[in-house]
């Protein structure tokens, strides 16, 4: 198999996702793209399991403030604060509540780009901004202008890894080694294989 075809993302069916009943229309998604699930599992977990997780890349917080104040100046609105720190530091404590409110379901996917394909199939972080026919712009309407009215995160649904470095961490970060499961799926043959003689009898 190409290197190309091992590469992986975690991604997380979060507690809104669970609740509507949206677990299987939205591993669909990734496995009709050709992916390989490789783990997966259910687990409630802790606001401090939250915090690491979003916090394992030291870049993460000033990414996503100035992620949050750009999405504000598009739209011809002002952001809560123009410091991207102040903004993340709520936005980090409303999602420990968010995250640790129920169960989640954490995966691994395997394929070639996987983590760029699957951040497509998953859609941008604002679902209203999101891009019809991804998972966020199609299951679910939230806008954080709506999320900053009640205090709360915005809820889209999925969590996917940002980058191939954000990938290795958060994979380490909910699976153990061996819970990653190795094995061979017939539809990489398809996706992968040079000559494709293995149909023909
Ligand atoms: P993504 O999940 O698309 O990678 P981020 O890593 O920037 O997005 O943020 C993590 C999560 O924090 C988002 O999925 C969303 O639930 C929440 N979030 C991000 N920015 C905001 C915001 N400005 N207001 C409310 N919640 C936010
Ligand atoms: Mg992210």
């Amino acid at each position: 198999m190409s290197d190309f075809a091992k590469e992986r993302t975690l991604v997380m069916v979060k507690p809104d996702g669970v609740q509507r009943s949206l677990i299987g229309e939205i591993i669909k998604r990734y496995e009709s793209i050709g992916l390989k699930l490789v783990a997966t599992k259910m687990v409630v977990p802790t606001p401090e399991h939250i915090e690491a997780h979003y916090t394992l890349d030291p870049e993460w917080r000033r990414i996503t403030g100035e992620k949050t104040i750009a999405a504000y100046k598009k739209r011809g609105k002002e952001a809560p604060s123009d410091d991207p720190l102040e903004i993340t530091a709520v936005i980090l404590k409303n999602l420990m509540t968010y995250m640790s409110s129920g169960p989640v379901v954490a995966m691994v996917w395997q394929g070639a780009h996987a983590v760029e394909i699957v951040r497509k199939i998953t859609g941008g972080t604002e679902p209203l901004t999101s891009d019809v026919g991804s998972i966020r712009g199609d299951y679910v309407l939230d806008s954080y202008q709506m999320s900053d009215v009640d205090g709360r995160a915005v809820r889209n649904l999925v969590h996917a890894s940002g980058s191939v470095e954000e990938a290795d961490m958060e994979i380490k970060h909910w699976f153990d080694t061996n819970e990653l499961v190795d094995y061979r799926l017939i539809n990489e043959a398809m996706l992968y294989d040079v000559n494709l003689d293995g149909i023909k009898e």
